[in-house]
């Protein structure tokens, strides 16, 4: 997905453009794994050296898994399996219908709390460890693998690398380095990735080596079409009940597009949270609209925010000042208060980011469209 900025490396530099890594947390018991400030570290070495030296690890992600958080936490375990290491997988919020075919997904653990003898934990697809709405994280050693515009050196190694199209495109390169095998069930895992992660090798990011690995990863056994069945041809009822909902608040302002579902639209059509995923996107399919949003109304009174572009609003930046992050083209936050709020505040950035657009481009705010 989107690519952004570098920012300068925090103790050591890493091995490609856009990687970054720091040396393990002081008192661990993998310290050494690589040595801050003194000698430049490859973050990738420095992770295998983590995965070569532990025993016991924990595998996570974002709440909410995705696509790219679900085949990427599947695919580490897989590697660690073969590594002869043993991994927990665990997740904050249930798996999503369409992802529970993935192999292994049945392993994933569902909690809201850990504890264990891990040497480190593998935080995958994370710009904080708040996103992975799991308790108990903060005395381990966190391995940090992103690659979110808005990525964050706060592990103990971070390699973050905001080129890469998914985080599974990264754990790929893992599994090369670690000389692990990329099995079928593997490639279905990391094909899934990158899938969902480019809207379908639509969204910005998607480049020519994005289609290298897809072929790499079909070569070694995923099935594109059986993967496409589940992916996009599985739709449960109540998501295109959901979907009717939210485009009956369809509303267009000249660059926007947003569109919402209270609560009780969720109720009425027995829609699950996953139902949610890709409604934004057809508020920014509309010809001539540059951004988008999706609200939805949470029980709890809150807003569950959804951002898109079509590539000249940077909406990462939009989420990154409301609380929350992403990449430049796709990207999300969680507010307080009603949906009457919280549409003002994301349609004043917008307007705002908009106008902008229209002068930098030599336009005037009167020519806007309608
Ligand atoms: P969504 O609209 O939920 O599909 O999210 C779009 C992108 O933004 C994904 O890459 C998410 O990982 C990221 N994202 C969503 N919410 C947040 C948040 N609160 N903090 C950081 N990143 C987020
Ligand atoms: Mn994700
Ligand atoms: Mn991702």
């Amino acid at each position: 997905m989107g690519e952004n900025e570098q920012k300068p490396p925090i103790a050591a530099i890493g091995g490609g453009p856009g990687e970054q890594v720091n040396g393990p947390a002081a008192g661990n018991a993998l310290n050494g794994a690589s040595s801050p400030g003194k000698v430049p570290v490859d973050p990738l070495a420095a992770i295998v050296d983590v995965l070569r030296r532990g025993e016991r690890f924990l595998v996570c992600s974002h709440s909410r898994p995705d696509g790219d958080a679900v085949g990427s936490m599947l695919a580490t375990g897989m590697l660690l399996a073969q590594m002869g290491k043993r991994a927990d997988l665990v997740a904050a919020d249930r798996i999503p219908n369409i992802y529970r075919e993935l192999p292994g997904a049945e392993g994933i653990r569902i909690a809201m709390r850990v504890h264990g003898p891990y040497d480190a934990v593998i935080m995958l697809e994370c710009d904080s460890v708040e996103r992975t709405r799991l308790r108990g994280l903060e005395p381990f050693f966190i391995v940090n693998i992103d690659h979110h515009a808005t990525g964050q050196e706060f592990g103990a190694i971070n390699w973050i690398d905001r080129g890469a199209a998914s985080v599974g495109e990264l754990v790929y390169r893992l599994v090369r380095a670690a000389g692990g095998t990329v099995t079928p069930e593997m490639a279905t895992c990391l094909y899934t990735t990158i899938l969902t992660d480019t809207g379908g090798f639509c969204y910005g990011g998607t480049r020519p080596s994005t289609f290298e690995l897809a072929r790499e990863l079909t070569q070694a056994g995923a099935d594109p079409i059986r993967i496409a069945q589940e992916i996009y041809f599985s739709t449960a009822t109540s998501k295109l009940l959901l979907l009717g909902a939210a485009l009956s608040n369809l509303k267009r302002e000249g660059r926007l597009a947003w569109l919402w579902v209270t609560h009780q639209d969720m109720v009425r059509t027995c829609a699950a949270e996953e139902d949610c995923e890709g409604i934004v996107n057809y508020a920014v399919s509309i010809a001539g609209v540059e951004a988008a949003a999706f609200l939805r109304e949470l029980p709890e009174g809150a807003i569950r925010l959804s951002l898109r572009s079509k590539g000249r609003v940077d909406v990462a930046a939009i989420a990154a000042r409301l609380g929350g992050g992403g990449h430049e083209n796709a990207a999300g936050v969680t507010l307080e208060g009603t949906l009457t709020r919280a549409l003002g505040e994301i349609l004043g950035e917008l307007r705002s980011n908009v106008s902008r657009l229209a002068y930098d481009s030599g336009e005037g705010r009167g020519r806007e469209a309608t």
